[in-house]
């Protein structure tokens, strides 16, 4: 509502503002005016309550929630006093995203994301999402949802930003392919024997990007872009042959779409989630961010290579997964989560994930198709349970 006096700020929910997307969304939006330019509906985390508190604080939030029900309390009485509403659990993350706002950043990792995000697109907020498994789990149901809301969906993946920066609108007919760009991760140059012995430790250490452990060794797997392939896909109406994945090692091209003339348009910058978060958030308008700007006298050169699909056999995965169809990305994606856990956790090594996803895919390649969310998150158990299995089968690994 606007008064005469106060003119109207622009309402943003954040699902996972304790996390590395949150957290710089956050900051973005102090740079873009902070309290004064924004209202904040809600915000939701999981385990960081002193974080959760001091942002809601902040930000002046209207409602603050923790996945984790057994935080309530705790939540609860840190905000004791502050007029701000504590929630926890899974039916209050939902309602965090039916709170009235104009746009919602969907940042939490993982499939937990998708019926507070579904919620929000109901209610006809723009999405600015970087929260993929959403796309690789539920692509058609949440398209379609998109569709229905009548809310953008604003991608905030860098790779998918790019995109999004370079696609002409008037144009899409004569779009041959998309580019997306990888770093290639701390494991780019290793051979099979090296990867074999890393450890999550060294996987969660990326080169160029700073991100969430999560994401940060799915980048070293690879895993990362197939899930950015699938995700590409269904934000841009693609065919799996349409999508490409390019090695470019510093992360300054972030990717780009091929037109049917021949051009090659690209996005470049700083390799800096704000500068996606910030687009996202101010689509259609170029708001000023506090991203370096780019000195191409001092990046002198930019390099490319083909990915390799024996070290990296995540790509494959994904093409495989996108032809099948169905809910095949909801179970490459859940056997990825569990796969994932178990090498964090030290029970499998760095290249079993790949494998254990493989046969996990193969053994539910059973044609199935989601009719609505029950299915989605049905087929994530699922693929969780028989990756587990799988990796119970091959006996587990001695930590060290
Ligand atoms: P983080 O792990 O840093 O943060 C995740 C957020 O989700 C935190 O707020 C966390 O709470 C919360 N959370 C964790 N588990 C659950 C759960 N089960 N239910 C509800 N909330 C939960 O992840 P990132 O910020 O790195 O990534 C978020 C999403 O954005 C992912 O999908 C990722 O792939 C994508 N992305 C991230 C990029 C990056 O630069 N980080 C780049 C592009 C995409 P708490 O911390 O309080 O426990
Ligand atoms: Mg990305």
């Amino acid at each position: 509502m606007t008064t005469a006096a106060s003119p109207a700020r622009r309402r943003i929910s954040i699902l996972g503002s304790t996390g590395s997307i949150g957290r710089n969304t956050l900051d973005v939006m102090s740079h873009l005016g902070g309290r004064e330019a924004f209202e904040v509906p809600a915000i939701t985390g999981m385990g960081n309550i002193d974080l959760l508190v001091r942002q809601a604080r902040q930000t002046g939030a209207g409602f603050a929630v923790t996945a984790d029900p057994d935080r309530y309390a705790e939540l609860k009485s840190a905000l004791a006093g502050s007029g701000i509403e504590a929630g926890a659990g899974p039916s209050a993350l939902i309602e965090a995203g039916h709170r009235d706002t104009d746009l919602l950043l969907a940042g939490i990792v993982g499939i937990a994301g998708l019926a507070p995000t579904l919620a929000a697109i109901a209610g006809g907020a723009d999405i600015a999402l970087a929260n993929k498994e959403c796309l690789v789990s539920a692509g058609d149901l949440f398209t379609a949802a998109i569709a229905r809301g009548g809310g953008r969906l604003l991608p905030v993946d860098s790779e998918h930003s790019a995109i999004f920066q370079v696609l002409e609108e008037n144009q899409r007919h004569a779009v041959e392919r998309i580019i997306l760009t990888a770093s290639g991760g701390p494991f780019r140059d290793h051979t099979r024997e090296q990867m074999a012995s890393m450890t999550a430790d060294v996987a969660a250490a990326h080169p160029n990007w700073s991100m969430g452990i999560k994401i940060s060794i799915d980048s070293a797997s690879m895993f990362n872009k197939a899930l950015e392939m699938i995700e590409a896909r269904h934000l841009f109406g693609l065919r799996p042959d349409q999508i490409e994945v390019i090695v470019h090692p510093q992360s300054i091209i972030h990717s780009m779409v091929g037109y049917s003339d021949g051009s090659v348009l690209a996005q470049l910058g700083a390799p800096d989630m704000r500068h996606a978060i910030g687009y996202a958030i101010s689509h259609p308008r170029r708001a000023n961010l506090p991203v370096e700007r780019l000195d191409f006298a001092r990046l002198a050169r930019l390099d490319f290579s083909a990915p390799d699909e024996i070290r990296f056999p995540a790509l494959a995965l994904a093409r495989t997964a996108m032809q099948r169809g169905g809910l095949q990305g909801a179970i490459l994606n859940g056997a990825k989560e569990a796969a994932l856990e178990a090498f964090i956790a030290g029970r499998i090594g760095f290249l079993e994930m790949a494998d254990i996803v493989a046969a996990t895919m193969d053994r539910l390649d059973d044609g199935r198709q989601a009719t609505g969310i029950d299915d989605v998150y049905a087929a994530d158990r699922e693929a969780r349970a028989v990756a587990i299995s799988i990796i119970a089968d091959c006996g587990v690994r001695q930590t060290s």
